[in-house]
């Protein structure tokens, strides 16, 4: 067993290669084989190569890559649901995942419930007979609230319900869910694992026997990742470690300063001891606390302003990759909401979120003092 950041770049010697070399057949010889490779059936080289290293960073047993982190989400949730089942989602989960549910799950005759995970007695009150999996996020987009897992967890295992959680904004770096007592972990490797804005997909890592019913439905439902692709992630995944480790010190240091701006109202990063669920992220993310903070400007009027005004950090959806990148909520992620729904989610138009890359803080700092001047 070596240390994570040693499990992001080492490859066991398979190959006379230090990489894995590129798979790009989807026709392989079967006379003589007893397994057959076909990228749908999750078996190339190049996909077992990224999800064994997955597994070791998440601690488990195995695990799936998918085409998205959406392929990911509802391929979990459809080998688990059937018809008649109901699903307990956090509140502040994914926008494409509360529209998974909304505009997908409710065809097949699966109910559903948003609740609030900051309240336990809350969660447990609304555990239905038909109830089947509690799904969670953490930290969540965008106001990065925090769900205390192990308490999730423990409620879940007294009610024999499935335990999913979406840890895309924390990187397996940063917490380690299946350690906590969650069944299943996901990412969106979009963000953080690719890290570099240009590659699309998810990844699953579980126990075994768990991993063996996602398997059977992934097969059906086709998100598979090509050969291509994985290549560009194990490369990405050499170097997750060193950019989740900046980007955790640039965005604890960017949130301490722009918490002392006069033009600033206030701001989200679980780092922060203010931060109402400081405590719980302290114990559930030993690795840090993520390069995702938001901050809301005093005067909401200047915001657009303030991002045209920014040189350095780039006004663009997505995140988790090495630049830096900011976007306003209310007119990208969130913006189909009804304004109502949307201020009761403490989404204002003065909220920014930044995702924090490699660049030097120092320079990102100055880029937004100067904006914000
Ligand atoms: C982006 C994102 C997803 C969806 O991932 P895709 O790769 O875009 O399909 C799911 N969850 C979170 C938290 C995300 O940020």
């Amino acid at each position: 067993m070596y240390r994570k950041d040693t499990d992001c770049v080492y490859n066991p010697p398979r190959h006379q290669g230090v990489n894995t070399p590129i798979h790009t057949s989807t026709a392989n010889r079967y006379l003589g084989h007893t397994e057959i490779l076909y990228p749908r059936s999750y078996n190339t080289e190049n996909q077992n190569a990224i999800v064994e290293k997955l597994c070791r960073l998440e601690h488990g047993e195995a695990g799936l890559v998918f085409s998205s982190g959406a392929a990911a989400t509802s391929t979990v949730l459809l080998s688990f649901l059937q018809a008649g089942d109901h699903v307990l989602f956090s509140q502040e989960v994914y926008g494409g995942t509360t529209k998974l549910a909304i505009e997908e799950l409710s065809k097949y005759n699966i109910s559903f419930d948003f609740v609030s995970s900051a309240d336990m007695a809350h969660i447990e009150s609304r555990i239905k007979p038909n109830t089947r999996i509690i799904y969670s996020e953490t930290p969540s987009n965008p106001l990065l609230s925090i769900v205390d897992l192990e308490a999730i967890s423990a409620i879940a295992k007294r009610h024999s319900l499935l335990t999913v959680v979406d840890s895309t904004f924390a990187t397996p770096m940063n917490q380690n869910p299946l350690l906590l007592g969650f069944d299943v972990v996901l990412h969106s490797g979009t963000k953080y694992l690719g890290g570099h804005h240009d590659l699309c997909f998810g990844a699953v890592v579980t126990s075994q026997h768990l991993k063996d019913i996602i398997y059977r439905s992934a097969v059906n439902l086709g998100g598979s990742l090509n050969g291509l692709d994985c290549y560009l992630i194990e490369r990405s995944l050499k170097t997750l470690a060193l950019r989740v480790e900046r980007q955790n010190a640039s965005a604890l240091q960017l949130a301490q300063a722009l918490q002392d701006h006069l033009a600033v109202a206030k701001v989200y990063y679980p780092g922060l001891p203010g931060h109402p669920h400081h405590r719980v992220a302290a114990r559930q993310m030993p690795g840090g606390f993520g390069g995702m903070l938001s901050f809301v400007l005093k005067d909401a009027a200047q915001t657009e302003d303030f991002l045209n005004r920014l040189q350095l950090i780039v006004p663009a959806l997505s995140l988790g990759g090495v630049d830096s990148t900011i976007c306003q909520p209310s007119k990208s992620s969130h913006a189909s909401l009804p304004e109502s729904e949307r201020l009761e989610l403490g989404i204002t138009d003065g909220l920014l979120r930044l995702s924090v890359g490699i660049e030097n803080a120092e320079d990102l700092l100055q880029d937004l003092e100067a904006a914000l001047r």
